[in-house]
């Protein structure tokens, strides 16, 4: 029997706001433990939360980008577990009632968007013996989260891979969360299930935990299936569970049965009033989204005629994009700029260990570059020594052009003078190549160039030296 896997996930996405979901707490990763904290996070009796608006936008933005649709009313419950990095003894979290529902995002359909808070941290010192110790850190606690979850509509690791990459890179676009998957500000849980190749109903699941990254959860994945499916074969049954992924070892292992699964008691927040939202906002904020990756690669491809190389390259991320279309905007030719950012500029920010956001050499100086080539002032390989003078210097091509001399002598006159001086001085070679010695021609070209000290359009040289040969 030939089986087929059944994934679904659910992605945690910490959002990018200053403060806290119900507190003023800032919320900046890597602050010395339990400085970010205050009685709302703690938990403290007689403290009240109050929902910060700035992650609702950011939520409903999300929630957007990924097609769902964004309730007026929903709720916020809490959900009731005990665990020492979980000061309240329950989650702020909502449950019967989500911000957001029904979406559909590279062909997976999302089951919902809610809003919740995070947990703190423990941090676990030694081994499981006498001397272990557990440091907990309530910095994290109540900072602004969404879970996005989706139907099981994934069909193997790969995919789950890729569609995880995709949904990053939209957060990030949409800078409502800043992808760093290693600091844990963007986590993804799996449910994964086998049944028979083509069958409709679901088989039992195991959720797979702590995939932080792209390669772990493809890993996990593809581990988790092959051993469900060796299971099933052999006659066996897979349970219910919470398995975790040993990186490693390479495997998956068991974390917690069904038995022991947490019965959460959900129940609404009775200290927070609904959560509402009118369509004005929501249409405000759906009008102010920026164009999506998908969208501006197919634009980029259209209507500046790139390859789809390009495109793909350049929408990596909003300032690449946002670089590529000032410099075009400033006269730089399209297709230039393209190869100019992937190409020199890349390397110097790579180099420099720069982002493009953050580029010493703005998009305005490196058309301005990129025009001087275009007509002809100076030639490509100039221009690369030009490009290193800017980048280091902040000075304009043109101004660095000027001060060294370096414009290409493109005037017809002047050409045709240094050609005349190197034809009488070449008497010989113009006579073989008159002859018929094709050969000599480069040479010649050679002497004109030698004559310009380099600096003559090689192009315009070669036109008018064939007419002065009378072979143009
Ligand atoms: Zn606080």
């Amino acid at each position: 029997m030939t089986f087929e896997p059944v994934i679904g996930l659910e992605i945690h996405a910490h959002l990018l706001t200053a403060s806290k979901i119900f507190c003023g707490c800032a919320t900046a990763y890597g602050a010395e433990p339990n400085t970010q904290v205050c009685p709302v996070c703690l938990g403290m009796p007689g403290s009240l939360p109050v929902l910060n608006r700035a992650a609702v936008d950011d939520a409903i933005r999300a929630s957007l980008a990924l097609g769902c649709t964004v309730h007026e009313t929903s709720i916020f419950a809490r959900k009731n577990y005990f665990y020492p990095d979980l000061p309240k003894g329950y989650q702020i979290s909502q449950y019967e009632l989500p911000l957001a529902t029904g979406g559909l995002f590279e062909d997976v359909r999302i089951t919902r968007v809610h809003l919740e808070e995070d947990a703190g941290k423990s941090l676990h010192e030694g081994f499981l013996d006498s001397a272990r110790k557990t440091y907990v850190d309530f910095n994290r606690t109540g900072v602004p989260l969404i879970e996005i979850v989706t139907e099981p509509d994934l069909r193997s690791g790969a995919a789950a891979a890729d569609f995880f990459t995709r949904l990053r890179e939209v957060l990030v676009w949409l800078g409502v969360n800043d992808g760093n998957m290693e600091e844990g500000s963007l986590r993804c849980d799996a449910n994964v299930s086998i049944r028979p190749a083509g069958g409709q109903t679901l088989g039992t699941k195991a959720e797979v935990k702590n995939l932080n990254s792209f390669r772990f959860l493809q890993k996990a994945l593809e581990h988790e299936i092959e051993r469900q499916i060796e299971l099933v074969s052999a006659g066996g049954r897979v349970v219910q569970e919470t398995r975790l992924w040993d990186a490693a070892a390479g495997r998956t292992v068991s974390m917690r049965s069904k038995e022991e699964a947490h019965d959460y008691r959900y129940f609404p927040d009775p200290d927070l009033p609904a959560v509402v939202v009118d369509a004005a906002r929501v249409a405000g904020i759906r009008a102010a989204m920026p164009e999506l990756p998908d969208a501006r690669r197919r634009r980029f491809a259209a209507q500046y005629a790139l390859p789809d190389y390009d495109a793909q390259q350049l929408t990596q991320s909003r300032a690449a994009a946002d670089y590529f279309e000032a410099a075009v905007a400033a006269g730089a030719p399209a297709k230039a700029a393209s190869n100019w950012i992937m190409g020199e500029l890349a390397r110097k920010l790579k180099e420099q260990a720069t982002d493009i956001a953050a580029a010493p050499l703005s998009a305005d100086r490196l058309a301005g570059l990129l025009v001087l080539i275009d007509k002809g002032t100076i030639s490509g390989s100039m221009a690369k020594n030009v490009f290193e003078t800017m980048y280091a210097s902040g000075r304009t091509a043109a101004a660095i052009v000027e001060a060294e001399g370096l414009a290409q002598i493109d005037d017809e006159a002047q050409i045709a003078a240094l050609i005349g001086e190197v034809v009488s001085a070449n008497a010989d070679a113009v006579a073989q190549y008159r002859a018929g010695k094709a050969s000599t021609f480069g040479f010649l070209v050679g002497q004109v160039m030698k004559a310009a000290r380099g600096k003559a359009n090689p192009k315009r040289v070669n036109e008018l030296l064939q007419k002065a040969l009378g072979s143009g």
